[in-house]
């Protein structure tokens, strides 16, 4: 039976995704403080409805390549060595959380950096102290902001989660969240890739994830700047709906899409939850890109 989107309004742990895309100039690959600004308030406002919140962030490398004046598209960033990427990630990481840091404050609202790795899902006891610290986090009423550790998990290689979509989707199993918000460049799901096919019809809701449908995530293509194409946020939708959570993949052009969501608006394709109880994260992550 279709979940009804009035039902989002309850949910009470969120955890939101946004990735590089969203969080730069396309122009320039500088931070867009405006879309920063809007996202901040849109989480802070959350926070003031008595929501858990937590924010998995992309933006590190970027950042750090900005730090030393590098713009570069997909295809060049591609081709820069994984030394070279972990240390752009190094520089880049505390300049983001810098920023955040600096608007989270303007609202009086106190955030957390978590940098996680495979490892923090594999490991018995990383994952519970990860977890106990999201909770104690999240009791203090604080805003944890997570990455990937860039700087030594190798980026892009067997040893890492590779991209945000997966790490947010992990995130929420975690930390048994309600609702998984994965704001990116696109709408949500279509039947095929919209930019290349005019006749692709917009998925407003998904029940179960079929076979077809993650044979369509492996067709499509990504953005320019993140790691995530559609494939990643079906990946990211098992981990989420297997794990007791709803999501939704929606676009971060208007941030305040956000509330709208929550307040029950149609927005973005919605990926009902179905908790499994075969499902076993650490099964599931340790064969990640395998
Ligand atoms: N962790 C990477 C970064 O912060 C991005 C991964 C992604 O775009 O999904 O730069």
């Amino acid at each position: 039976m279709e979940l009804t989107r009035s039902l989002l309004k309850d949910k009470k742990r969120i955890v939101i995704k946004i990735g590089s895309s969203s969080l730069q100039h396309p122009q320039t690959g500088d931070l867009d403080y405006i879309k920063m600004e809007g996202l901040i308030r849109e989480l802070c406002n959350l926070r003031n409805m008595g929501k858990d919140v937590v924010l998995v962030t992309s933006g590190a490398i970027a950042a750090g390549k900005k730090a030393f004046q590098v713009f570069q598209t997909e295809h060049e960033i591609v081709s820069n060595s994984i030394v070279m990427k972990q240390a752009y990630a190094a520089v880049g990481q505390a300049r983001l959380m810098t920023t955040y840091q600096k608007i989270f404050a303007e609202y009086n609202q106190i955030t957390a950096q978590i940098l996680m790795t495979k490892n923090t899902v594999l490991d018995d006891l990383n994952r519970f102290n990860a977890h106990n610290t999201f909770s104690k986090l999240l009791e203090l009423g604080v805003i944890p902001i997570v990455n990937e550790n860039d700087t030594v998990a190798t980026y892009e290689l067997e040893d890492s989660i590779g991209d945000n979509d997966t790490l947010s989707a992990i995130v929420s199993a975690m930390i048994d969240a309600d609702l998984l918000i994965l704001l990116s460049d696109i709408n949500g799901l279509y039947t095929d890739d919209p930019r290349m096919n005019p006749d692709a019809k917009f998925i407003s809701f998904v029940e179960s994830i079929n076979q077809d449908l993650l044979n369509m995530g492996k067709a499509s293509t990504g953005s320019s700047v993140g790691t995530g194409g559609m494939n990643t946020k079906l990946i990211a939708a098992r981990i989420a709906t297997n794990s007791g959570c709803d999501m939704i993949i929606a676009n971060s052009k208007d941030i305040r899409n956000i509330h709208r969501i929550v307040d029950g608006k149609e927005i973005g394709t919605l990926f009902q939850a179905h908790k499994d109880d075969d499902f076993y994260l650490s099964d599931f992550v340790r064969n990640l890109h395998k």
